[in-house]
């Protein structure tokens, strides 16, 4: 199902459980290991997915650490195509690229592999690849601005960026030059 009913939106928002006061005081942590725990859920969401992107034509996914890394992975495979992990800096042993973005206070680095989308990120065909960015939700959009330029940084080309939930109200996609899908959207 392309399309999700607002039965199965309802399915998948209520496996999600509100952490208030995590990390720190005034956050409300949407904590996704419920919605993986729930066979139900889960199931609902990676089929509404698979069948949205099946007809992208999208040769990887890449999915931001470290709850990106699950959804990505899982339709990664659905889909037949490569999954390539976004990085937090430090963890990739190859020669990476890497793109800062800042946080409430200082800077944060994300990373990858430099040939993770092919050499020059150019597909078999010769044309960039064309990459589906995915992390579990959206809230300032710093990181996923992020990742997306890195994408475009190494040649490839990111089509869209996909998030399980938006935080509407920080109006997090404004800054990320590729289209964005959120599966759910809390105002
Ligand atoms: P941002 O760069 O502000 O869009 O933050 C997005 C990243 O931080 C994602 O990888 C999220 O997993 C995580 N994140 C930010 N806010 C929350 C929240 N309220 N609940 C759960 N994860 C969050």
């Amino acid at each position: 199902m392309s399309t999700l009913s607002i039965k199965e939106k309802e399915i998948i928002l209520e496996s999600i459980r509100d952490i208030p006061d995590f990390p720190k005081p005034g956050i409300i942590f949407k904590d996704i290991t419920t919605l993986l725990g729930n066979p139900k859920a889960f199931s609902t969401l990676m089929e509404h997915l698979t069948s949205r992107y099946l007809g992208y034509e999208l040769d990887y996914i890449a999915g931001i650490d470290a709850r990106g890394f699950i959804f990505g992975a899982v339709l990664a495979d659905r889909l037949g195509i490569g999954f390539v992990p976004v990085r937090k800096k430090g963890k990739l042993p190859y020669t990476t690229v890497a793109e800062k973005y800042s946080l409430e206070y200082g800077f944060d680095e994300v990373e990858i592999h430099i040939d993770a989308f092919g050499e020059n990120g150019l597909c078999h065909t010769g044309a960039p690849s064309k990459v589906l960015l995915i992390d579990d939700l959206i809230a300032t959009g710093g990181t996923a601005k992020a990742a997306a330029t890195l994408i475009d940084k190494v040649g490839a080309h990111c089509v869209e960026a996909c998030f399980i939930l938006e935080l509407g109200f920080l109006n997090g996609k404004e800054g990320i030059k590729a289209p964005v899908y959120s599966v759910l959207e809390i105002d």
